[in-house]
């Protein structure tokens, strides 16, 4: 079976960086972002099954899905955000480990922003956290995107603490400090994944 590094860090923390690092060597990625969205396309069961249960409202005239549209229906409504999590969250998983399955290379990296949170860390063989000071991932989420120091501080507040995920993180890339630093860590992380991957086949 394939092995399987789970990779996390909050917002900001370099985790599209780093996984890019480990695409570069021919290492396959599976993000858990790209995955929520392929979950809902249309013609999908998981659209029909939100269409079906919502109806026509939450979708687009072109029968895509009207994401504002859905939270709006399932924002302050707490059964409505279940049964949603309760349909989306399997569906999600599955497909995940579908990728992962079919991957040809030797170990594959799964993205996932809140691993732990979600408790897809049980999915993977390792975990990877990306990690930088919460005064750092101020900075550089706002330099990478317009985005308001209130709305990061709000996701950041969604996420677990620094210091829990340290305590859950296998392994820990430092990311304070340059891209040169950052390549040698996943050099070194890269060489130790391949060996793991090798005992385990
Ligand atoms: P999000 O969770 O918000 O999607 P992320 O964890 O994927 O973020 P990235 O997008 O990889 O983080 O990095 C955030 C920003 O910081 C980007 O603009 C990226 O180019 C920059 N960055 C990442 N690592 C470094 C570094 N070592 N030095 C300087 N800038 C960096």
């Amino acid at each position: 079976s394939t092995y399987i590094v789970g990779l996390s860090g909050g917002i900001g923390s370099g985790k599209t960086t780093v996984a890019n690092l480990f695409a570069a060597k021919g290492i396959e990625l599976v993000d858990a972002d790209i995955v929520a969205r392929e979950v809902v396309e249309p013609n999908t069961p998981g659209l029909n099954a939100i269409a079906q249960h919502f109806g026509a409202e939450v979708l687009n005239p072109n029968g895509e899905l009207n994401r504002q549209a859905l939270r709006d229906r399932v924002f302050n409504n707490e059964s409505e955000r279940l049964w949603l999590n309760k349909l989306l969250h399997p569906l999600i998983r599955k497909t995940m480990l579908e990728q992962v399955h079919s991957a040809q290379s030797d170990y594959v990296i799964l993205v996932v922003p809140l691993l732990f949170e979600n408790g897809l860390d049980s999915l993977v063989n390792t975990t990877l956290v990306v990690d930088i000071s919460p005064a750092l991932q101020r900075k550089r989420s706002a330099t990478r995107d317009n985005t308001s120091q209130k709305a990061i501080q709000k996701i950041m507040d969604s996420q677990m603490s620094r210091e829990q995920r340290l305590t859950k993180a296998e392994h820990i890339i430092d990311n304070q400090g340059d891209i040169a630093s950052l390549n040698q860590q996943v050099d070194n992380l890269h060489q130790y994944f391949l060996a793991q991957a090798r005992r385990q086949q």
